[in-house]
C-alpha cells in the first residue's frame, strides 16, 4: 500500500506565462505520481517547459492551475515564509550551473542551507564533512569552487542540496556543462544517493546517456508528460 505521506503527486497541472496581452501556455496538464525510492529522468526539447514543471514541484514557481501533494501536504497553500522552510527542509536542487558562491569554501557552499536552521553550527558541519566524503571530496573542503574542476563543483551543488536530509532531489541539466567521463558519475552518484537516502530523485535533462541511467522515463511533449521506454 502506498502511504501519501511518502508520495508526489501532481494533477492537472498547468501552468502559462503572461506577457503582455500574449497567454503563453506552458504545462497543459501534467499527471505524476512518485514513491520514495523512484527515480525519474524527464527528457524533452529546449523550451518544452523541463525547468518550468521542476521549479514548480521544487516550490520556486508557482502553478496556474492543477494539483500538487508533496508528503502529504500541498506546499501552495503556505504563506511566502512557510515556503522558504518547506523548501529548506523538503527538496534539494541541483542547478545545470552549480550556482556556487565564489567567495566561499567547498565547506562553506555546502552548509549555505543549514545557517536559518535552529541546530548547532557542529552537527550541521558534521553532516556536510561526511557528505563531501562521500563524494571523494575529502581534499577539497577548503577550496574555492574556482580552484576545483567542474565535476567536483557539481559534486558540491549535490552535497548542498542534501546537507539538510530533503525528500525531494530535483535536478535540472546537472550534467549540462560536464563531459561525458562526468555526466555518468554525476548520474550514477545521484541514483546511489536516491537509493541510500531513500528520496524521489527527478532529473530533467537533454542528454540521452543520463536519462539511459534512470529506471524511469517521461518526455514532456507539448505540455504533457508521456511515458517513454528508452
Ligand atoms: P526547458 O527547460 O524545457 O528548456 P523552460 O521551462 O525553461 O524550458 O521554458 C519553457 C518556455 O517557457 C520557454 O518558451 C520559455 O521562454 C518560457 N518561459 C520560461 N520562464 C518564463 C517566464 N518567467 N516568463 C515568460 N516565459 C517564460
Ligand atoms: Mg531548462
Amino acid at each position: 500500500m502506498n502511504n501519501s505521506n511518502d508520495q508526489l503527486i501532481v494533477r492537472e497541472l498547468t501552468k502559462t506565462f503572461s506577457i503582455a496581452t500574449e497567454s503563453l501556455p506552458i504545462l497543459a496538464g501534467v499527471d505524476l505520481e512518485l514513491s520514495r525510492g523512484d527515480a525519474l529522468a524527464i527528457t524533452g526539447p529546449s523550451g518544452s517547459g523541463k525547468s518550468t514543471l521542476l521549479y514548480i514541484l521544487g516550490v520556486l514557481d508557482q502553478p496556474t492551475s492543477g494539483e500538487v501533494i508533496q508528503f502529504g501536504q500541498n506546499p501552495f497553500v503556505l504563506n511566502a515564509k512557510e515556503q522558504a522552510e518547506y523548501r529548506n527542509h523538503n527538496v534539494g536542487f541541483i542547478f545545470q550551473d552549480h550556482h556556487l558562491m565564489p567567495q566561499f569554501s567547498v565547506l562553506e557552499n555546502v552548509l549555505i542551507p543549514t545557517m536559518v536552521n535552529q541546530e548547532a553550527a557542529n552537527d550541521a558541519e558534521e553532516r556536510a564533512r561526511h557528505l563531501l566524503e562521500r563524494v571523494g571530496l575529502q581534499d577539497r573542503m577548503h577550496h574555492r569552487p574556482a580552484q576545483i574542476s567542474g565535476g567536483e563543483r557539481q559534486r558540491v551543488a549535490v552535497c548542498r542540496a542534501l546537507i539538510n536530509n530533503p525528500r525531494l532531489l530535483l535536478a535540472d541539466e546537472p550534467t549540462g556543462n560536464l563531459d561525458r567521463t562526468n555526466t555518468e558519475s554525476i548520474g550514477k552518484l545521484l541514483l546511489e544517493i536516491n537509493q541510500e537516502q531513500n528520496t524521489i530523485l527527478i532529473c530533467v535533462t537533454h542528454s540521452s546517456e543520463l536519462a539511459a541511467l534512470f529506471p524511469q522515463h517521461q518526455r514532456l511533449r507539448d505540455g504533457l508528460l508521456v511515458t517513454e521506454s528508452v
